[in-house]
């Protein structure tokens, strides 16, 4: 029997735990744990969040973490920084991160952006409403609606659902979709209509801990080829039956 979007998220929840991301975050700030949704606490934070989300385009989380580590060796995760730098400069710190010309192009183009518009304040930026911010940050060069609603999510702290290959993949193998390419924001508004009822902040956490949880899963036991054996959707999935 096809299972609720809520109840998906309860399961991988109460199978997974809080998730706490951004994982960056994390790893720079040891009392951030699980379950703690304060950060990102200042507009730095909520920069190297924005860098991050352009990094983890086609890459593994692992690749961003050097390149992150490289901009922060070089005293340059701020915006000002990244907007003044040379692109030849920037390629080669985030090298790592792979698209690195690319990303660098990007970067560039996002801080330069942020500053000439917003002055450089991401507070400002982010104080208002979320499909004004969205429509923005869709009209800048390489930021796709994965990239923007990351962002608006994990740096601006404000509710939106991120789509992405994982949450379409388990979303169709249970049945909640009709197919892997069905259009993005059909699905963001799906889930977004099935936690309606929450107030602005328990969305937003749950939005966080959902796209989470789903990678956590994609990772653990919904793979390419699945692991079905132990899995905690498995009775609501039409792949397994
Ligand atoms: S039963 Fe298999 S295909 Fe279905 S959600 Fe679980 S791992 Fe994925």
């Amino acid at each position: 029997m096809q299972m609720s979007i809520v109840k998906v998220y309860n399961i991988l929840l109460g199978t997974y735990g809080p998730q706490g991301w951004w994982p960056v975050t994390r790893k720079d700030h040891p009392e951030y744990f699980p379950g703690s949704y304060d950060h990102p606490k200042n507009e730095k934070e909520a920069w190297e969040i924005m860098v991050g989300a352009i990094l983890t385009q086609n890459t593994a989380w692992k690749n961003v973490e050097k390149a992150l580590t490289n901009l922060i060796k070089a005293k340059c995760l701020d915006v000002k920084c990244i907007a003044r730098m040379s692109k030849k400069e920037l390629a080669e710190l985030i090298r790592p991160a792979g698209y690195y010309n690319q990303k660098a192009d990007r970067l560039k183009t996002l801080a330069k952006y942020m500053l000439d518009k917003w002055g450089g304040n991401l507070g400002k930026f982010f104080h208002r409403p979320v499909m004004e911010i969205r429509e923005e940050l869709l009209n800048i060069k390489g930021i796709g609606k994965e990239t923007a609603d990351s962002i608006i999510l994990y740096a601006g702290k404000r509710p939106i659902f991120v789509v992405d290959a994982y949450t379409r993949r388990i979303f169709y193998r249970l049945g909640l979709i009709p197919s892997e390419r069905e259009e993005y924001d059909k699905i963001r508004e799906t889930v977004e209509k099935a936690f309606s009822k929450l107030n602005e902040e328990d969305k937003r956490i749950v939005f966080n801990e959902f796209h989470a949880l789903l990678v956590e899963h994609a990772k653990q036991h919904c793979r390419k080829k699945p692991v079905c054996e132990g899995c905690p959707l498995g009775e609501g999935c039409k792949l397994k039956a």
